[in-house]
């Protein structure tokens, strides 16, 4: 980095917007991932003309830029290989909240639960609930369609995004979609951005869909079951049912025995993993919901199928789940978290596969996620400090993968590329649609300024 392209920066930008310091480059130097990389200079644009500003003097000096929300993904999107890291957490502010229209316009920098509190303040709702959502920003969720466990029911964030302002990497603003819930008028720019991991323009503001609240009566139905086949048998059949539940999650046993402590009652010891469901109802029809489900899971095996409506109770289930990650995290001090999904009819056979790769490459593989939609999370507890553990956790990476496709899944359900996954992108892409990605990425950012080296393997 220059100090006159440092100078150029501070030219508009405040002294506390340009860090240059070697600990507030450590500081944006990674994401949640086990990933790091130092940039040169940080940045914190507070409007869209800033974001131009440091785009025009990237241009100038030949900078790249590597666009950050709060740097919780977990596939390395957010690290910088040097270059700018354009912190977007200043521009946070929820620019409109309208009641008429069910939507909202706010910068990209908001926190995602922020938003949701304000909505919710309004009387209205905004589904996407990734797990991260106390920390993470929109722009990230636009960035990474992020999901959760809602997802299931109400789709992940892109569902929810009617329009969005883009700043290419000419310096252009762009206006993509608009106010309107339906809209094709013209190629849907809005979706092309939507997932495209900071590598095609940056997200600065984003208008967003609402709902009203949903029905407000709220049970779980925890189901156990003896074998993992069967269980991957009733994720099918609870996803096909009528009464299907608003978000379907697992846990395996592995993952049960490290939160064992937080056991709660309704979870019996011992089970091979457990289905979570959240089922959200008007209080009339919510006992007999659950019947129903209780039913769907009974009929295809579980052990125990229980539904709960106890407010206290279901939080103490609900917050086993929660206390996974963190547990995880204390085992060893690498987790790496991948999340291949399967179309829901092959996660029996996937099931099978991730328990033969933990075998045979004896890592220490633990499973739990969104299984109503496919997207399961097996995480890798390990240490990056140990080689030979390291070689066989690569190998076990590659057979989740090579295991997932083969299933006619792919690579990842909602945590992207990034850094981690592009090896594998051409096995996932067929070549055809891999050379249009990348002739949309040398039209939108033909000099590879935008978080280059993410997304696609290297040539
Ligand atoms: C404990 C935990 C739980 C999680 N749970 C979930 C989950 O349930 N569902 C899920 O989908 N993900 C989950 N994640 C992953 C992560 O939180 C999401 O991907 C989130 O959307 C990232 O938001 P962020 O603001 O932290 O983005 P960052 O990590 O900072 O960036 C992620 C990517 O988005 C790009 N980006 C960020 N902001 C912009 C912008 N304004 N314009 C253009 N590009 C931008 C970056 O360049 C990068 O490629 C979880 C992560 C953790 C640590």
């Amino acid at each position: 980095m220059t100090a006159a392209a440092v100078r150029e920066l501070r030219r508009v930008l405040k002294a506390d917007q340009v860090l240059t310091s070697p600990a507030d480059l450590v500081t944006y130097s990674y994401d949640a991932t086990y990933l790091s990389h130092l940039p040169e200079v940080v940045v914190f644009p507070e409007t869209t003309a800033q974001v131009q500003h440091v785009l025009a003097v990237a241009r100038e000096h030949r900078l790249p830029v590597f666009t950050r929300g709060s740097g919780t993904g977990l596939s390395g999107g957010a690290v910088p290989l040097g270059g700018i890291a354009l912190v977007m957490t200043r521009m946070n502010r929820i620019l409109s909240v309208d009641r008429d229209n069910l939507q909202a316009r706010v910068q990209a920098g908001v926190v995602t639960a922020q938003f949701q509190a304000a909505v919710r303040a309004a009387g209205l709702y905004y589904p996407p609930d990734p797990g991260s959502a106390r920390i993470s920003t929109i722009g990230g969720n636009v960035a990474e369609n992020a999901g959760g466990p809602r997802a299931f029911h109400y789709g992940t964030t892109g569902r929810y995004v009617l329009g969005l302002q883009v700043v290419l990497a000419d310096g252009t603003v762009l206006e993509t979609g608009g106010r309107t819930t339906k809209n094709v008028t013209g190629y849907d720019l809005t979706s092309l951005f939507v997932g495209s991991e900071g590598t095609l323009g940056i997200v600065t503001e984003a208008t967003l869909r609402l709902l009203p609240p949903p029905p407000p009566a709220r049970g779980t139905l925890v189901a156990a079951f003896a074998d993992l086949p069967t269980l991957g048998r009733a994720i099918g059949a609870l996803a096909g049912h009528p009464a299907r539940p608003t978000s379907l999650e697992m846990v395996d046993r592995h993952c049960l025995a490290v939160v064992d402590d937080y056991r709660p009652p309704e979870i019996p010891a011992g089970a091979a993993g457990v289905l979570l469901c959240e089922v959200l109802d008007w209080p009339e029809g919510l006992a007999r919901r659950l019947r129903e489900l209780e039913q769907v899971c009974r009929a295809t095996g579980a052990a125990v199928a229980l539904g709960v409506t106890g407010e206290q109770a279901q939080r103490r289930i609900w917050a086993m789940r929660e206390a996974l990650s963190p547990a995880l995290a204390r085992i060893k001090p690498t987790k790496i978290s991948e999340d291949a999904t399967v179309p829901i009819a092959a996660i029996p056979g996937f099931l099978a596969d991730l328990d033969a790769i933990r075998q045979r490459h004896g890592v220490d593989l633990v499973v739990f996620g969104h299984a109503g939609d496919g997207n399961l999370h097996p995480n890798i507890i390990c240490d990056e400090r140990d080689p030979d553990e390291m070689a066989r956790v690569q190998g076990a990476i590659d057979a989740i993968f090579a295991a997932a496709l083969a299933r006619g899944g792919t690579l990842s359900g909602e945590h992207g590329i990034g850094l981690l996954k592009r090896r594998y992108l051409a096995q996932a892409v067929p070549p055809a649609a891999l050379a249009a990605m990348r002739r949309l990425k040398q039209l939108f950012d033909p000099d590879n300024m935008l978080n280059p080296g993410k997304i696609f393997p290297e040539a």
